[in-house]
């Protein structure tokens, strides 16, 4: 497809309920990173009981965290075909980026503190769980380390930073974890994992929001969507000094790196 006609949709499920600690700031991110390469971006709203539409160009589908009232109505939602397209499309190679809330229904099941199994869509082989009585909430700024597929040649290790609020423990099966901990607690404070990843499909606890200070991981999202349409595509460079500013300012005070 020519330069000239590819446009991104960006898919944002759930806009007005997954929307925890502006987890709307992901979508932004990715729309003016695109078009701030000339890429037309849509976003499209998709809420309770709408179906998901993939378009003939490239498309990003991104929700976000939110509390258990809010997840509950979620998994309903997603419990039919809006599930099984979603799974369709990350075994097909499309790129979702889940947060939190978001990404704990990606995987078999997330249990609220009451118990209830609320079941997931099976896109990573993981399962989460509620805090014990005697573990607190896993709270904090949150610094983690990303082994990018796409960079394995050169062995490449990135790092992201964010904040977590989440009650739920996240445990990984087969699923390849998004990111080893540095600093915080990730998946459940215990192994050092953090999020998940599997083709082209993300999920994290990273909040903050995620994308606007890791705009590496911005692009590489960005550029998976539009290689599904172009796979010869190419980004062109943009001036990262507010955002990679912005990330210093959070990774460097939390690892304690820069102190003098
Ligand atoms: N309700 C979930 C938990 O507490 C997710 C919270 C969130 O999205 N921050 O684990």
């Amino acid at each position: 497809m020519s330069r000239e006609r590819i446009k991104l949709t960006i898919h944002h499920l759930y806009a007005d309920m997954m929307n925890l600690y502006g987890d709307r700031g992901n979508v932004i991110a990715i729309k003016k990173r695109s078009e701030w390469r000339g890429i037309p971006v849509d976003v499209v709203d998709v809420g309770l009981g709408e179906s998901i539409r993939p378009t003939s160009s490239a498309d990003l589908f991104l929700f976000g965290g939110g509390q258990d009232r809010e997840q509950a109505l979620l998994a309903e939602d997603l419990s039919g075909t809006k599930g099984a397209d979603l799974r369709a499309i990350v075994d097909d190679g499309g790129v979702v980026l889940g947060v939190c809330g978001g990404y704990q229904l990606m995987g078999h099941h997330y249990e609220t503190p009451e118990g209830e199994k609320l079941p997931g869509v099976g896109i990573f082989d993981m399962h989460t769980r509620p805090r014990r009585e005697d573990e607190a909430r896993l709270i904090g700024n949150v610094l983690a380390r990303v082994r990018v597929p796409e960079d394995e040649e050169s062995g490449a290790i990135r790092e992201i930073a964010g904040f977590e609020n989440h009650g739920g423990r996240t445990e990984l099966g087969e699923a390849d974890p998004l990111a080893e901990i540095v600093v915080g607690y990730g998946n459940n404070g215990r192994d050092g994992t953090e999020g998940a990843r599997r083709l082209n499909a993300y999920g994290t606890y990273l909040h903050g929001s995620l994308l606007p200070k890791n705009p590496w991981l911005t692009d590489q999202l960005l550029l998976n969507a539009l290689r599904r349409v172009d796979e010869k595509i190419e980004l062109e460079p943009l001036d990262d000094a507010a955002e990679l500013s912005a990330f210093s300012s959070v990774a460097d005070r939390i690892s304690g790196r820069g102190r003098g």
